[in-house]
């Protein structure tokens, strides 16, 4: 459920209605409601409320440092996925002793960062990461605590490019191997073999993949326990899918409670790493139309917004909705609702039925997760404003990016 609604066919954030926000702040421009993600991130606690547990939210799902800032509020951790990403959460108030670090292709000098502040766990995904630190815990000779990121082969049912967890995937490291690593580093004096991290794909739509994998992980844990090493968490990491356009994921409450009992045998802390779930929904995407054409053949709708601003439609083919702000009486039309860039792939939705004239403002619904976060200067466009509605406030969580920053840092 979100918070952005039609009233007297008007879409609304909240108490505001988003055309009119759209001509003031100008378009392209993301527009957050707080409401949606006040609930959003109530619906994740109460999933987890009777255990042990953290809540890293997954940075790169959207990074806005008032939104990161947000969660550190509600007293979540974080994800992160780079230095860029770290650095984001100290500077939006975020503890670093909640922050997990994800990624194959963490650097030397991101490890230090993260072994200089002081993270929750460095979730490694290779053999030769973990022969990295080792060597950089010596020479810095403090300790660093680790989860090894396994991959537990598992078909996470989602598009090929946003799954994760199969064996032909780059991340992690299989069980057999992360088994044996964990025994080899058991009483390392330096790494600190605390937790056991998967993360198996994203934008799941139900429920088997995750408790398949939460399977995997029990199994290992057990394995371990026996052996005499004690992890202090699991980390299931996150994916829980969200409602674009036909999609019926399960509720976070239903899906991460199901995964909760399944582990009921870890008596432990539960950590999860949502994103898409708990921003998507929360934002959208407004867009003028600056023109209709018509080539004989297909119906164009040219927006400003484009591929630059949200390229999930152009790289995964992501079908979201896409509505009126201001729904008018007429015949609709199909319509391809494409951008200004320069490529065949810039579009934002195919096929759309809609009443549309120039001048309109359209909504792509579901933009707040891999929207902002994934946008580019490509083409030259600036990076657009982004607002957070609360109720009848609005608040500039960024600004448009100006012309100047866009060359500020090339010579002449
Ligand atoms: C992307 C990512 C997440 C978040 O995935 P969502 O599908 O947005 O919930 C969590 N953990 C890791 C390691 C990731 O790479």
């Amino acid at each position: 459920m979100d918070f952005f609604n039609f009233k007297d066919s008007r879409l609304y954030v909240e108490d505001l209605e988003v055309a009119k926000l759209a001509c003031e702040y100008e378009t392209p421009l993301y527009i957050y409601s707080m409401a949606t993600l006040q609930r959003h991130i109530a619906a994740f606690n109460r999933a987890l409320a009777d255990r042990p547990h953290l809540i890293c939210y997954a940075v790169k799902a959207n990074s806005n440092l008032t939104l990161l800032n947000l969660m550190a509020r509600a007293g979540w951790g974080f994800d992160v996925v780079s230095e860029g990403e770290l650095r984001r959460v100290l500077q939006a108030g975020g503890d670093p002793r909640k922050v997990v670090f994800s990624g194959v292709g963490k650097s030397e000098s991101e490890l230090r960062l993260a072994l200089s502040v002081g993270i929750k766990c460095l979730n490694v995904e290779s053999e030769a990461e973990l022969q990295l630190l080792e060597r950089l815990c010596a020479e810095l000779k403090v300790s660093a605590p680790v989860a090894l990121r396994v991959n537990p082969d598992v078909d996470a049912k989602t598009h090929p490019a946003i799954s994760t967890g199969l064996k032909n995937n780059k991340f992690g490291i299989p069980v057999a191997q992360a088994r044996e690593l964990y025994l080899h580093y058991k009483n390392h004096p330096y790494l600190k073999m605390c937790g056991l991290d998967a993360h198996i794909g994203s934008q799941m739509t139900s429920v088997e993949p995750i408790l398949y994998s939460a399977e995997k992980l029990l199994t290992l844990w057990t394995e371990l326990q026996a052996q005499g090493l004690e992890l202090e968490h699991l980390d299931l990491g996150g994916g829980l899918g969200v409602v674009y356009r036909h999609e019926t994921p399960p509720q976070p409450y239903d899906y991460y409670h199901a995964v909760s009992e399944k582990l009921a045998a870890f008596p432990g802390e539960l950590c999860i790493e949502p994103g898409r779930a708990v921003v998507a929904n929360a934002g959208v995407l407004v867009t003028k139309v600056l023109r209709l054409k018509d080539n004989g053949h297909k119906h164009f709708c040219v927006v400003d917004g484009s591929m630059s601003d949200l390229i999930r439609p152009a790289l995964y083919d992501a079908d979201m909705t896409i509505v009126n702000c201001n729904e008018h009486e007429g015949t609709p039309l199909l319509y391809e609702v494409v951008g200004p860039v320069c490529e065949s792939d810039d579009f934002l939705g195919h096929e759309r039925s809609l009443v549309v004239r120039p001048g309109d403002f359209l909504a792509v619904r579901g933009a707040g997760a891999y929207g902002s976060s994934m946008s580019s200067n490509y083409n030259s466009r600036p990076l657009c404003c982004e607002l957070l509605v609360d109720e009848d406030r609005v608040q500039v969580i960024r600004k448009r990016q100006s012309y100047e920053q866009l060359w500020e840092n090339e010579l002449l």
